[in-house]
């Protein structure tokens, strides 16, 4: 008889997005004159900048011809946008990178689910508390973390590195032994960030213990301020110890064409196994490559007109942050991130748990965020609100909060 893979079983309880959907669901059936604002989505509002949808017209025209016409591509990408990521992701800023250690993709969330492919099934996994979701469930479906206990809302084999008001959003190294450390930095969803110094030890725990770090840095060019690393690389020996893992999904609006990457470097060689070859052994083996035209429009992100279009967006969701936040720091609520990335962090009213907050500012002023609690244990008490709505609608959103905070 065929046995299902009853790791999905395990999940089923756990998901976030389903039960906001829900409650919004029944609200609206009962109210349905009420206008809902969403500032709960984690997806980009505003449309591909001209630069990128010139390219994408270019390379879809060279489809047609037969001079043209591309088929299969290389499984690790073509070497125009490898070369132009190793260029700009890291040369330029001094990082050294060769095009053969970036492996593009169609997004970070595959990657993210696939790079485990690279450790064993019984490793130890650390991961930042709260954190994006698919970190855990992707593990939870390949039969690591152990068992779901409802009480705690935690897995019972995974280490949770607290992240939260009291220390600061800056987890503490672990005590015991783990062999693969999750870290996303600028933080979805606290939209917190760590200076080099903070992330050099984490760096350096790694090597002292042979771990891996999984880096997720899809935030990236959202960052604003200077000395916060952008790549994981900037410290000191993280070749021997990182992943770094991209996205175009974000930065620029890529989420419904599908691109990301991850850096694998040469040195990072576990137990003389070299994970470079490996990672490119299981792309060739399981993926046949991003779609031409998108690694196309991929490239046309490092060039102009499309790199300073890019940063408007950015500076137009970053503007909504600002926003955002400063609209709640009026009314005296305790706000957090909002600075390096579109995501802001707040601090429920006091003996508020973040669904009773969802459902208060859903009934009382009909704005939408994410319960804190929905990314791990760490995000009880907190709520999350994202910038990428539209200028109009972040502005009505504001309004509606500081209304729920003077009542
Ligand atoms: C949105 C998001 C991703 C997913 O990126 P895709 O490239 O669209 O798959 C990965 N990591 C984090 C932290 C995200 O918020």
């Amino acid at each position: 008889m065929m046995q299902a893979n009853h790791n999905y079983s395990r999940i089923s309880d756990s998901y976030l997005f389903s039960t906001i959907a829900q409650k919004i669901d029944t609200y609206t059936q009962l109210n349905p004159d009420k206008e809902i604002i969403r500032l709960g989505i984690g997806d980009v509002t505003q449309p591909l900048v001209p630069g990128i949808i010139q390219a994408l017209h270019q390379a879809v025209d060279e489809q047609a011809s037969t001079d043209t016409f591309r088929g299969y591509g290389p499984e690790g990408g073509y070497d125009f946008l490898r070369e132009a990521i190793a260029q700009h992701d890291y040369q330029e800023v001094g990082l050294s990178m060769d095009s053969s250690e970036v492996f593009v993709s169609d997004g970070a969330k595959s990657d993210i689910a696939n790079l485990q492919e690279l450790f064993a099934l019984d490793s130890i996994i650390a991961m930042g508390d709260p954190i994006y979701p698919v970190y855990i469930d992707s593990n939870v479906l390949t039969g690591r973390l152990g068992e779901w206990n409802e009480e705690l809302g935690q897995w019972s084999e995974l280490v949770y590195l607290e992240s939260h008001a009291e220390n600061h959003f800056r987890p503490a190294l672990p005590t015991e032994k783990v062999d693969v450390i999750y870290l996303c930095y600028p933080n979805n969803p606290t939209g917190m960030t760590l200076t080099k110094d903070e992330l050099q030890q984490w760096v350096d725990f790694a090597l002292e213990n042979e771990s891996l770090i999984l880096f997720d840095a899809a935030y990236e060019a959202y960052i604003q301020e200077d000395g916060i690393p952008h790549s994981i690389y900037e410290c000191e020996g993280a070749e021997r110890c990182a992943i770094e893992v991209r996205s175009f999904s974000k930065k620029a609006g890529f989420t419904g064409l599908r691109l990301g990457y991850s850096v694998v470097p040469k040195a990072l060689t576990f137990q003389n196994m070299n994970l470079n070859q490996m990672w490119h052994r299981r792309q060739s083996t399981k993926f046949n490559g991003a779609p031409y035209i998108i690694q196309r429009a991929g490239w046309a992100c490092y060039q102009e007109p499309a790199r300073t279009q890019i940063e408007e967006n950015i500076s137009y969701y970053m503007e909504n942050a600002r926003m955002i936040k400063e609209g709640l720091k009026e009314v005296g609520a305790t706000v957090y991130g909002g600075d390096n990335a579109p995501y802001i962090w707040l601090k429920t009213p006091v003996g508020v748990s973040s669904w009773e907050f969802f459902d208060q500012l859903l009934e009382k002023v009909q704005v939408v965020g994410t319960p804190g609690v929905g990314f791990g244990p760490s995000g009880e008490g907190y709520f999350r609100l994202t910038a990428f709505n539209t200028r109009d609608n972040t502005e009505k959103a504001v309004e509606r909060l500081q209304k729920y905070y003077s009542e």
